[in-house]
Parts: structure tokens; C-alpha cells; sequence
């Protein structure tokens, strides 16, 4: 038993479903001078002010400050190989997407990396990736597949997640075959599809290494139609979906996911009301991406109008080497608090239970609650005010995960 006592404050929601309108805020709780005990790897007790304390065989003094559940990041796109930082400056200079693409950058500068890097490369960097995550809060990470873009290659990017899960990581897999048309199709963004409807999905869902099917759509890249292709088929193999909707265009993408009722829809950017109205409906979680908003130069999308309309909100890195190089939550909290205008508690919910939700994990993460899983952040930091509000800096202090203090 491990008893963490002497907690200023314990900031937690509560339950297995996302929070949503008015409760995104107003369920996160505030429990003062509070203790928290630990069996193994779960959550065995959580003590108020006042209340008798257990003796345990390990007890971590909290020092006054702030606890929150470990952090889930609910999107990312973290097995790649290379890098992309030779192309900021023609981004800088005004170069457009095509004119990076023809001058051997983009998605396909990272697809070809990542189809020539051994498995036990991308599983070297990406370990790396979680460990620089962790040291920053995040417990659980989801990762996405989607720059192999062949089976071979996709399948390779999803055993390098499995290794992850069964080294400890507590990784959730989507598979994103449907994140851009690689090479061989040029210009016949149809076929590709179709390939991936008869030739990959079956072998991926037969693999049982993906949990999740994603798809991106948007103009230019898949339509809703090819979209739905994509996801209905996923769906009738047991994977759920998720969609990238509505980053640059609302092309139908946010009121495709209400229609497939998606567990999440992705960056939401030019969202309208219908999309908004479709989200609500259909159940869907808006995993919103604010990092990626800001290295893009990009709006912001319009958080506290999903939140206003029903819509549970999660905020998400989208760690990935093009359009966001950061894998640091804080700082996508900071701009949940300054660009979205989310409230401090609606921004906690965002990045544990929501973001729980998100991958599915609700039941087992994303609140400090008895029976959940042990992951806990201690904070430099005496209220979640003061979480939102400090920029730049890396706030833990020590990260307790499955039950063991860190750092
Ligand atoms: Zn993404």
C-alpha cells in the first residue's frame, strides 16, 4: 500500500462518462488537505479533510500541492520516422502545401522515412516520445498509424505500438490508413480506398492491434464519401471511429462522425453549426487541438460553442513532426485557457476524463477515484488556476503511475 497524504488540494472529476455543457466544469471537484491511497497499481481510497488516515507500508508527503489524475492525451500520431524542420522557413516565407510536397516535404517526406526505419527504430524513438511525455504529466497516450500507408508499413507502425503496450506504456492504437493517399495512388484517391476497405482493414482487424479506425476529411485529401467508405467498413470489422473533421474546410466531416456516432471527431477548426449540432446529437467527444492551431497559424476552433451546445470537449497535442513538434499537454492548456476560453476546471476535464473517454478508457482512467488506475500528478502548483495560467514551463513535480512514484 502506498499512501499519498498531505494533497493541498485534489482536483478530480468523477464517474466513467464524459462531461459535458455545464458540467465540463462544474463536475470537477476541489477536495481539500486530501489523502489518497493506493493498492498496486489502482486507486484504493481517496480521504477528505478531518478523516482518519490508514497506516501503508510507503507514504509520499505531497507537500501541500496540487494532485490531479495523470494526464491522457487522446491524439497523436507519435511512430514516425525523421523529422520535418527544413520546412518551417518556406512555411515562414509564405510557401504553400503543394509547393512543400513538390519539394520533397510533407506527409510524404515522413512516409518515406518512416517506411525505410527499422521496427526497432520507431519503437527506440518512440519510447522516447513517451518518456519525454510522461516527465510532463501524460500517463496514457493514444497513437494513430497512418504513414505507412501501405499494409506492410501500416501493420509495422502498429506492432511498434503493441511493444509499447507490452513494455508498459499504457497506449491506446487507431489505425489511420486513411490519413493521406501515398504515392502509388497519385491522383486516384478511390482506389486507395478501395484498397484499404478489401486489403488492409480486414488484415489490421484480424491482427487485433488497432482499436479505433481514423480518417481524414477534408478537402483535398478524403471526401465524406470516402470517409464513410473507410469507417463504415472499419465498423462492420469492430473498430469504432474517429475522424479528423473540419481542420481547414466543414466539408461534411463533423456531421459524418454524428451520423456514424464516432467516439471522437478531431481538430474541428472551421466546425459550423450543423457540425456542432451533429456532435451534440450523436454522442461524439471533440478532441480539439490548439498546439497544432498555433504552429499552423491557423484559427482556434470555437470551443465554447460545443461546450455551450452539449458537445464534451478534450484537448489533445496531435504530436506529429509537420504541423505540431510539441508533445507537451501544459502548453496546449495554456492555450485552451487564452484561445478557446475555457475555464480551468472545463480544461482539467478536457485532459483527463474526457480525453479517457476519448480512447475509451473512462472506466478505468481519468479521475482519482477508488477502483481506477493509480496514475496521479503531483503539481508545483497550489490550484488548477495556477496550472492554466503559468506558460512554458513544465510544471510536475512527480508523476505516480500504475502506482509507483516517478521522478
Ligand atoms: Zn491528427
Amino acid at each position: 500500500m502506498l499512501l499519498i497524504k498531505n494533497i493541498g488540494t485534489l482536483a478530480t472529476a468523477r464517474g466513467a462518462k464524459p462531461l459535458a455543457g455545464r458540467m465540463q466544469n462544474d463536475g470537477v471537484e476541489m477536495i481539500r488537505d486530501a489523502a489518497v491511497l493506493v493498492n498496486g497499481d489502482r486507486i484504493a481510497a481517496v480521504f477528505g479533510a478531518g478523516e482518519p488516515l490508514p497506516d501503508a507500508e510507503r507514504v509520499f508527503d505531497a507537500e501541500g500541492k496540487l494532485v490531479t489524475a495523470g494526464l491522457t492525451d487522446a491524439h497523436t500520431h507519435l511512430v514516425f520516422g525523421g523529422w520535418r524542420q527544413h520546412e518551417v522557413h518556406l512555411k515562414l516565407r509564405g510557401a504553400g502545401y503543394l509547393e512543400i510536397l513538390q519539394a520533397g516535404g510533407g506527409i510524404l517526406n515522413t512516409l518515406v522515412a518512416t517506411r525505410s526505419a527499422s521496427e526497432d527504430e520507431l519503437y527506440d524513438r518512440a519510447s522516447a516520445f513517451l518518456d519525454e511525455m510522461l516527465m510532463h504529466g501524460i500517463t496514457t497516450v493514444e497513437i494513430k498509424s497512418g504513414y505507412g500507408l501501405d499494409a506492410e508499413n501500416e501493420l509495422k507502425q502498429l506492432r511498434v505500438i503493441k511493444r509499447l503496450i507490452n513494455n508498459g506504456y499504457d497506449v491506446v492504437p487507431t489505425f489511420m490508413g486513411a490519413h493521406a493517399v501515398p504515392p502509388e495512388f497519385a491522383g486516384d484517391a478511390d482506389a486507395y480506398v478501395e484498397y484499404l476497405c478489401n486489403t488492409v482493414l480486414p488484415i489490421v482487424a484480424e491482427s487485433g492491434l488497432a482499436k479505433y479506425c481514423d480518417a481524414f476529411c477534408e478537402t483535398g485529401v478524403f471526401t465524406v464519401e470516402q470517409s464513410r467508405r473507410v469507417l463504415e467498413t472499419a465498423k462492420r470489422l469492430g473498430l469504432p471511429s474517429k475522424i479528423h473533421a473540419d481542420e481547414i474546410d466543414a466539408i461534411g466531416g463533423s456531421v459524418l462522425a454524428g451520423e456514424l456516432n464516432a467516439v471522437s471527431s478531431e481538430h474541428l477548426i472551421a466546425i459550423d453549426s450543423r457540425g456542432v449540432e451533429a456532435l451534440a446529437k450523436g454522442g461524439v467527444i471533440a478532441c480539439l487541438l490548439p498546439a497544432t492551431s498555433f504552429y499552423l497559424n491557423k484559427g482556434y476552433a470555437p470551443a465554447r460553442d460545443m461546450i455551450e451546445a452539449g458537445v464534451p470537449v478534450a484537448i489533445c497535442t496531435d504530436f506529429n513532426p509537420g504541423s505540431c513538434p510539441s508533445l507537451n499537454l501544459q502548453f496546449c492548456m495554456n492555450l485552451g485557457y487564452l484561445k478557446y476560453r475555457m475555464m480551468p476546471g472545463e480544461i482539467l476535464s478536457a485532459v483527463t476524463l474526457n480525453a479517457a473517454c476519448a480512447i475509451g478508457l473512462g472506466e478505468t482512467h481519468g479521475t482519482v477515484e477508488a477502483g481506477k488506475s493509480a496514475d496521479l500528478v503531483v503539481w508545483n502548483a497550489p490550484d488548477i488556476d495556477y496550472l492554466v495560467y503559468r506558460m512554458g514551463s513544465n510544471l510536475v513535480s512527480h508523476i505516480i503511475r500504475k502506482g509507483e512514484v516517478i521522478l
